[in-house]
């Protein structure tokens, strides 16, 4: 971790203490913590940021069955707008606004809301960046229409549906997320197929043992789909293609789980924090500080492994707490 300059021009400006940088699980409990402790944050909930409302991921499913306390399940709009309603209580003051720049070279950090209507930064003695990331997709002809109705990029999240339970299900990739959502989609599908481009698995050898030798488990290589297909209500098959041969067929699968990689939104703060090679934000392990001091990361912006919900929510009470304990150690000195 570098010690960061200070910025005395910006001294006589107002600096706030903390500042929130997106509205998912990780942003909303860091909010909640924060806010409890009396340091005012602001959080920047972003307006449809990296192409997600305000809530992050969440808002774009249907049920969460696997975030305690809601044994019944919640809705995923629901949910966020719950955490939201929380941060507020406490006293968050929540702005509509994407952040679209920000200067980490010097304390305090500046930021700047997209559609500003003066040049003057935001200035904060501490930041959280929580901006998480998207699953990639396809974007394949008719998967506008089933997504999320027998399409999707999250098994453990989706795989216990109805929907899925005793069908044939597909999944694509051939990383270690696709070995992992396959073997965890055996749970409740009849079969699962996992279609890779090419002719081996990109996936660890373990990983890979374990998917090639599950008896539900049929690993299809040099294999691509070319269009999801349906009832009208719900996918029944893919069309597939044999990159080899040219082949095409339809296989009949009720569902399509994508494990085709993550991409975390940290555009603006690409070359001012450590990363790794994916693009996700390094963090000394065991806590959320980034490379730059004062800059915490939270949530799927920095895990590319667990990405949940309740994960997510868990960095982001550490990255309250390290900024409070920073902010508490610098008011003492
Ligand atoms: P996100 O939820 O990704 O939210 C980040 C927010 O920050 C977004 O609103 C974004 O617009 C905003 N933002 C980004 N950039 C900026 C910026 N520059 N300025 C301001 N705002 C910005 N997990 C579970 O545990 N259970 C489930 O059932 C489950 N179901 C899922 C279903 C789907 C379809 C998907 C896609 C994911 C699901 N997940 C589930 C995973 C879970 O949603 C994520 O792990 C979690 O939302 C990550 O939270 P986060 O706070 O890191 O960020
Ligand atoms: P990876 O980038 O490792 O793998 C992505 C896979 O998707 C590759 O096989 C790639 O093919 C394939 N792919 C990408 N784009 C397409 C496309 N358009 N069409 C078809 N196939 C495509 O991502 P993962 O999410 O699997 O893993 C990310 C990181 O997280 C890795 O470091 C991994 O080790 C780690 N991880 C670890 C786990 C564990 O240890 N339990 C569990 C999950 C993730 P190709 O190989 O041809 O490029």
């Amino acid at each position: 971790m570098s010690s960061t300059p200070v910025d005395n021009d910006a001294q006589s400006k107002k600096v706030l203490d903390v500042v929130i940088v997106g509205s998912g699980p990780a942003g909303h409990t860091a909010a909640i913590y924060l806010a409890r402790a009396e340091l005012s944050p602001v959080m920047y909930e972003g307006m449809l940021a990296n192409g997600i409302a305000a809530g992050g991921q969440l808002t774009t499913t249907t049920e969460v069955e696997n975030f305690p306390g809601f044994p019944e399940a919640i809705g995923g709009s629901e949910l966020m707008d719950r955490m939201r309603a929380q941060s507020v209580r406490f006293g968050t003051d929540i702005r509509t606004e994407t952040i679209s720049k920000v200067d980490l070279s010097s304390r305090p950090f500046k930021l700047w809301p997209q559609f500003a209507e003066d040049d003057d930064p935001i200035l904060c003695k501490t930041l959280v960046i929580s901006t998480g990331a998207t699953a990639k997709r396809m974007h394949l002809p008719g998967e506008d229409q089933y997504w999320q109705n027998g399409i999707s990029a999250c098994a453990v999240c989706d795989g216990a549906l109805p929907l899925f339970r005793n069908k044939p299900l597909a999944v694509i990739g051939g990383g270690d997320s696709a070995c992992e959502e396959a073997t965890y989609l055996t749970k409740y599908a009849s079969e699962v197929y996992v279609l890779v481009r090419r002719d081996e698995l990109r996936a660890s050898t373990i990983m890979q043992k374990r998917l090639l030798n599950h008896p539900k488990c049929k690993v299809l290589f040099n294999t691509v789909a070319t269009e999801a297909k349906g009832d009208g209500e719900v996918l029944t098959a893919l069309r597939t293609k044999d990159t080899k041969s040219g082949e095409e067929k339809d296989l009949e699968v009720n569902g399509l789980f994508y494990a085709i990689g993550h991409i975390p939104a940290t555009s603006i703060v690409e070359g001012q924090l450590d990363m790794w090679e994916d693009g996700y934000i390094k963090t000394k392990p065991g806590t959320t500080q980034t490379s730059v001091h004062g800059v915490f990361a939270a949530g799927d912006v920095q895990d590319k492994v667990y990405r949940q919900a309740v994960t997510s929510a868990g960095t982001g009470c550490q990255a309250a707490l390290e900024a409070e304990r920073l902010l508490a150690e610098e008011e003492e000195a």
